[in-house]
């Protein structure tokens, strides 16, 4: 391990307002802790900033000093790219401020806010953004991958509504990215991932939701997958945009609304968000009720707050988890029936195959508006290999992995960058699409010695 000399490290905590955490002390190893328990890196520094001069000192620090550098903002990317080995890790988690501009529905927000800090500040007004399923997971790393989450198919991916970033660069420059500030670091940001610099303040477009919307779960039993599947297929070809609704396959846990002896069963789940006016939406969801005889329903008009938080109880930290993803302009016949036979040998309790129904605005940008090429994306499917002990490493792994390698001949080509894991450094390029070329221009004019390579990295040209 590369311990900091006491001069070097001197230096790092002259400079900084926040809190140096080194090896030796108390709260380095909950600090050096990422949502994923396989991540298991040990930094020779940490250095929780205060604000942003704080983040341009670590910066120049590792800099000068040739040290390894990872960026943290919510610490949940799968990959583990929050932490490095023997480097220094800028960790953002202290600057969480959210300002709201009601009158211009704007919102100004710090690098390492999580989606649940975002959520509150905006929908106290009745707005948000596009955000992801898990409350706890960083605007930061979710946003640079371009984001997605039940507003989607409504209003984009979570970069269609960003406006601007605050940027420090690898020359410890603090700049500010926009479409006419820096228009190639803004379009290298939206999609290109934590390769450009430290985002330290977000600002977003805010749209009107809620604050109630009609969400919510329906369960069907596992022997009914095919036919149901085949008829969520059909049904949300046809769905506006308002209407999102996601399909997971796994063991049934135990929610109170679903009879005990399904519990720990396979089952087929159809989860639901309408953003339009209650009452309609009633109406419109009525045929998923009926694509069988469902084990138990859960949907009703709920704070979109609370939905946001709905999954959290299922992506704890601390668990193992091993991701395989693809995206899908369509469901065929072929990908439904290895869905149904991998489901059918779960090696985990905790172990999911989801598919997130994206499109709607999600595939209106033209692909080279902004880094993110995906446009075609009609369903993200995340293969989620998740349980506790290390004695099933392997079995959950293979599990993934087989799947993965089934489900391939019906994929669209392109993965989302933030879906990818340690491993997969071949299938970087795929994530990038064909704006690969010009964001590796962008990189050499930004960071040309590739300082923030604790990611998926791009090469600078
Ligand atoms: C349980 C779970 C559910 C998820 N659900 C969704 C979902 O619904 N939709 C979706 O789109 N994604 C989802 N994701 C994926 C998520 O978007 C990525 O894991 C994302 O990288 C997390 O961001 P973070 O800030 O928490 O991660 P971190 O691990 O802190 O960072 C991820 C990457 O971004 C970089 N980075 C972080 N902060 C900054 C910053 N301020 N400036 C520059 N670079 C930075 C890091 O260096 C790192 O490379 C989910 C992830 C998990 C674990």
């Amino acid at each position: 391990m590369n311990n900091l000399q006491a001069t070097q490290i001197k230096a790092l905590k002259a400079g900084i307002q926040g809190e140096v955490i080194l090896p030796e002390d108390a709260s380095f190893d909950t600090a050096r802790q990422v949502w994923n328990a396989m991540i298991d890196k040990h930094p020779a520094a940490i250095v929780r900033c205060a604000a942003t001069p704080d983040v341009v000192h670590a910066v120049n620090f590792a800099r000068e000093q040739g040290l390894r550098l990872a960026v943290r903002g919510g610490g949940h990317n799968i990959a583990g790219s929050a932490v490095c080995d023997d480097g220094i890790v800028i960790d953002l988690s202290q600057m969480k401020a959210a300002y709201i501009d009601t009158s211009n529905r704007r919102a100004s927000i710090e690098g390492g806010a999580t989606l649940a800090d975002f959520d509150a500040a905006a929908q106290v007004h009745g707005l948000a953004v596009p955000l992801g399923i898990n409350s706890t997971t960083g605007v930061a790393g979710l946003t640079l991958g371009a984001g997605f989450g039940w507003l989607s198919r409504k209003y984009g991916m979570t970069i269609d509504s960003l406006e601007s970033a605050e940027v420090v660069t690898a020359a410890g420059e603090v700049l500010r990215a926009s479409a006419t500030e820096h228009p190639d670091l803004f379009w290298a940001l939206r999609g290109g991932s934590g390769n450009f610099g430290v985002v330290t303040r977000f600002g977003f477009r805010l749209h009107p939701v809620g604050p109630n919307v009609l969400a919510g779960l329906i369960v069907y039993p596992f022997a009914e997958a095919k036919t149901v599947l085949q008829q969520y297929r059909e049904f949300t070809d046809q769905a506006p945009d308002e209407l999102s609704v996601w399909t997971v396959l796994r063991k049934a846990p135990p929610l109170p609304f679903l009879p005990e002896a399904v519990h720990g069963q396979e089952v087929v789940i159809l989860a639901l968000l309408y953003t339009g006016d209650p009452e309609q939406g009633k109406t419109l969801i009525a045929p998923l009720h009926a694509f069988g005889k469902p084990v138990g329903a859960h949907v009703g008009v709920m704070p979109y707050v609370d939905w946001q938080k709905a999954f959290d109880p299922l992506l704890t930290p601390g668990a193992r988890n091993y991701w395989k993803s693809h995206n899908f302009s369509k469901l065929e016949d072929g990908l439904l029936d290895a869905v149904i036979e991998y489901v059918g040998k779960l090696p985990s309790p905790q172990c999911e195959i989801f598919f997130a129904a994206i499109g709607g605005a999600t595939t209106r940008p033209a692909p080279d508006a902004m880094a993110y090429a995906h446009r075609d994306a009609r369903f993200v499917m995340n293969v989620h290999g998740r349980w506790d002990d290390p004695a099933d490493d392997a079995a959950c792994i293979r599990w993934a992995r087989d799947y993965f390698k089934a489900s391939a001949p019906f994929a669209s080509g392109g993965v989302y960058v933030n879906f990818l894991t340690a491993d997969e450094g071949e299938r970087v390029k795929a994530a990038y699409g064909q704006n690969y070329e010009r964001l590796a221009q962008v990189k050499r004019r930004y960071d040309p010695a590739n300082l923030f390579s604790t990611n998926q990295n791009i090469q600078p040209a």
